[in-house]
């Protein structure tokens, strides 16, 4: 009878398991995970039907096992100390592919640019010859998606001039009116409010020096000119990219995907800016393609989680499945207490599944190395970027295998509870991860949205 009641336990656990990869399209996952449930909870319903004495040698079996499982989480495996990384140097925008590849052959900034840099000259021109990104030519574009990306995309470029809030006044009585609130009120709203337009998650970042590129590469303002920012605190919130459709990778869904939750952190970001300057403070939204800030490093210094192998943030839920924007102000704020993630750093030390799946080898698979006086690991983004202009979308592949991203396995709390604390979880995650979606999970075949 036990041993009937335990195997419907765990036949529940692997049928939400299943529902929810069905959810997000995940079939390969579901599938693997209904072959496996059949292997583990069968021998719960034939026990009972055996000889008492074979029914309980097979509970006392599954105890142990139990025990030995919980003793291996409780034990201090890979419990290793991180200290916060923090560049000694800015980032120059003008060095990012995105800011090389909109300078016009043959004009002053193109040779101003190669003068400077004349070693990246030879290969940037090759790039230049490929089809590119969004176009129809490309490998993986198609008319209509690209279309359908373009339309965010420009729909995010148009904003660009309200970034700052443009000639948006403070409302004089409401500015009055909020003048005796404290900073933790200030704070609370601040945070909130990108969740009621729509965000995942917000925090608060005390602004450093080498959270701002060094020079203007796109965007708003004079390109090369140095980056100030009056501001003292930034407000970095994220916004989730479907599974479904990250999953398509490296696909012209991920592009669409991309280019939605650009748009829409963008709007989110921009509401935010026009509340904090209706109450008088100053204040500007960073949005795709009009950054002062680098924002995977403000958002994980405002806690939002931990910067990984891939070199995207990886938030406590979602994973890197997030666009993130920034809203930066002088309003009088409480920043939240980033703590170096040593669980995410000690996963990403072992996991390496992005590394492996990585259609351009651009992304490192040896330990984390200093550059610019911080140890990180430094993606390749010459190569990344080259390779979206050979398949004409975004990529996404390091996104869609990470097993942080995958929902249906890591989204319950009590996992990612287990991952967080202990490195025995961490290992076993990796080791289901691999068993339900496979070491190198090919893309889905079909596009849909
Ligand atoms: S796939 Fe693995 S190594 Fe890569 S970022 Fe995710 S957890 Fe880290
Ligand atoms: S987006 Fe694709 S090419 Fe770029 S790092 Fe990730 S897996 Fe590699």
């Amino acid at each position: 009878m036990i041993s009937v009641l335990v195997g419907i336990l765990l036949f529940l656990v692997f049928l939400s398991f299943i529902s929810k990869a069905l959810q997000v399209r995940e079939k390969n996952g579901a599938k693997r995970a209904a072959i496996a449930a059949a292997v583990v909870i069968l021998p719960f319903f034939i026990f009972p039907f055996l000889p008492i004495a074979a029914e309980l040698v097979f509970l006392a079996l599954t105890a142990l096992i139990i025990l030995v499982i919980l003793i291996l989480l409780c034990l201090p495996i890979s419990r290793i100390s991180v200290k916060k990384e923090a560049p000694a140097e800015r980032f120059d925008e003008r060095d990012i592919p995105f800011s090389r590849f909109r300078l016009e052959p043959g004009s002053s900034r193109y040779r101003d640019y190669y003068k400077r840099h004349p070693e990246a000259e030879e290969a940037d021109d090759k790039v230049r010859l490929l089809p590119g990104l969004l176009s129809v030519e490309a490998k993986r574009a198609t008319p209509l998606t690209s279309a359908a990306a373009m339309a965010s995309f420009q729909f995010t470029e148009e904003l660009k001039d309200k970034v700052d809030g443009g000639d948006r006044k403070e409302v004089e009585e409401l500015k009055n009116a909020v003048s005796g609130l404290s900073g933790e009120e200030l704070t609370r709203w601040v945070k909130k409010l990108p969740l009621f337009y729509g965000a995942r998650h917000a925090g608060i970042a005390e602004l450093k020096s080498y959270h701002l590129y060094s020079h203007i590469g796109r965007g708003a303002g004079q390109y090369g000119a140095p980056i100030t920012l009056a501001h003292r605190y930034a407000i970095a919130f994220t916004v989730e990219m479907r599974n479904e459709m990250i999953q398509q990778s490296p696909g012209p869904g991920t592009v669409m995907e991309s280019a939605r939750e650009y748009a829409n952190a963008a709007h989110i970001a921009l509401q935010l800016t026009n509340f904090v300057r209706t109450l008088g403070y100053s204040a500007r939204a960073h949005i795709n393609g009009n950054y002062r800030v680098i924002c995977p490093l403000v958002a994980r210094d405002a806690g939002l989680g931990e910067i990984g192998r891939l070199g995207f943030l990886i938030t406590p839920d979602l994973g890197p499945r997030v666009r993130i924007a920034v809203v930066t102000t002088d309003m009088e704020l409480i920043p939240d207490n980033y703590i170096p993630a040593a669980s995410v750093i000690d996963f990403c030390t072992f996991c390496m599944k992005c590394a492996d799946s990585c259609p351009a080898g651009a992304i490192p698979t040896d330990d984390r190395r200093e550059y610019q006086g911080a140890l990180r690991w430094r993606i390749d983004a010459d190569a990344c970027f080259k390779y979206w202009n050979i398949i004409g979308t975004d990529c996404g592949r390091c996104m869609a295998v990470c097993p942080y991203s995958h929902g249906p396995l890591y989204s319950a709390t009590v996992v990612r509870k287990l991952v967080e604390h202990s490195g025995f979880a961490r290992r076993a995650l990796l080791w289901l991860d691999d068993l339900f979606y496979g070491r190198k999970p090919g893309s889905h075949s079909e596009f849909y949205f």
